[in-house]
């Protein structure tokens, strides 16, 4: 397509009048459909152990609900805690202790300047938790296999106000990158300037694939304890794209001595978790088998949405110097790279079309890519009519942009 016949196909394009909402990797309503058994009859609301799931206690989660996330993360369930429905207010109130209390053998962070690396492009709302809490934030270059090592190592190693880095370890949102085992054992066993360094380890995609590649990651806990670092990663997982967003189970697992530090400051904070949502989460996902069975059935729904992003860039794309795009083998999120200076532009032409994107830039820390040239596509929310349109609306937009 020469750029000519591009503005011409933008123009037409506007004229569809779309209305699209593709800003936030949300799943659609028949991914929902699919834990519908979650709304029926709890049935009894007494746990395994007897225990009344319908009144307050239990403040690191049910023991099955333990158990369960024990296995998902491959940690023994003495060390989760299974506590609300968004790993994200987990993460947060892990930094917000840190900052107001330190973290086990170590003072509050906030008596001191505190930096957090940032694999770049990374989730938006890792870096608005360290905004909010006045963590300096310095980007880290982020490739498939995982961030640029010797440069954390070397920050890592020479600054003690480096107090931790955010770390999407499988299927990174936005990219796709999954760290090799290489990385994961480097930063399990590099040095730290700061005894109190930490990994927030956010397994939010630990299995949610699109291909059929299956991928078993080194386990971070394990290589920080065999390195002499057992305190040092806290890993957050949540059933957000399992059963319901906002509305599953979230959990956090870490080494003896961080559980019972989390243990210590959340008692202040609540008289216990929502166990009536755990026991019908435990009688609904069972164990590991059928969370897998489920997130087969989430991957036929999500793979030809992604497929049919992927046709439309390639069909359209292809030909555009400096463009680029990732293929991701599981997670939410294709990256798309244009050339340099095109991706504000492009996302405010794509809105034009009525095709509303996440903000240019919100995969960087403070909103800002050096280098304007990052998309983040959303494929799972609309229909697949929908999202083959959109994609072909947004590989319109980029050709405008790069034209104009
Ligand atoms: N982490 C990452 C990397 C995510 O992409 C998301 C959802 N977009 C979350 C966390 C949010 O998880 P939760 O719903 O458990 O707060």
């Amino acid at each position: 397509m020469t750029q000519s016949q591009a503005m011409i196909e933008y123009e037409a394009f506007k004229q569809l009048g779309l209305k699209l909402d593709m800003s936030r990797g949300k799943p659609a309503p028949e991914q929902l459909d699919l834990s519908n058994p979650l709304l029926g009859e709890l049935g009894s609301h007494l746990a395994a152990d007897g225990a009344d799931t319908r009144n307050y206690g239990i403040p690191s989660g049910l023991p099955e609900a333990r158990a369960l996330f024990g296995s998902l993360l491959d940690v023994p369930p003495a060390q989760v805690v299974v506590d609300g429905s968004a790993s994200l207010a987990l993460m947060h109130d892990t930094l917000a202790f840190a900052m107001l209390y330190g973290v086990p053998g170590g003072k509050p962070w906030s008596l001191q300047p505190v930096t957090f690396l940032c694999p770049v492009p990374g989730y938006d709302r890792h870096f608005s938790i360290c905004e909010s809490l006045g963590i300096r934030m310095v980007n880290v270059p982020l490739s498939a296999s995982g961030p640029d090592m010797d440069m954390v190592e070397e920050l890592v190693a020479s600054d003690p106000g480096i107090k931790g880095m955010w770390c999407v370890p499988k299927f990174s949102n936005p990219t796709g990158a999954v760290y090799s085992d290489e990385v994961v054992r480097r930063l399990a066993s590099m040095k730290a300037a700061a005894p109190d360094f930490r990994l927030m380890w956010d397994d939010a995609y630990r299995f949610h694939y699109l291909g059929e590649r299956r991928i078993a990651m080194a386990n971070v806990i394990d290589a920080c304890a065999q390195a002499g670092n057992p305190d040092r990663a806290v890993v957050f997982a949540s059933t957000s794209k399992v059963t319901f967003a906002g509305a599953g189970l979230a959990a956090l697992a870490s080494s003896p001595a961080n559980i019972a530090w989390w243990q210590g400051r959340s008692a202040v904070r609540s008289i216990g978790p929502d166990k009536v949502n755990q026991l019908r989460h435990v009688r609904f996902l069972k164990d590991r088998a059928h969370v897998e069975a489920l997130m087969e059935r989430h991957r036929l729904l999500l793979k030809p949405k992604f497929d049919a992003v992927l046709a439309q860039f390639d069909a359209l794309l292809g030909d555009i110097p400096g463009v680029r795009w990732t293929r991701p083998e599981g997670g939410y999120f294709i990256d798309l790279v244009t050339p340099d200076g095109c991706a504000k532009r492009t996302v405010a032409l794509a809105k034009e079309a009525g095709i509303t994107l996440t903000p240019a830039g919100a995969a960087f820390p403070y909103g800002r890519d050096p280098d304007d040239r990052n998309i983040r596509i959303a494929p799972s929310f609309p229909s697949l009519p929908e999202i083959t349109q959109a994609a072909r609306g947004i590989a319109l937009a980029l050709r405008a942009a790069v034209s104009g």
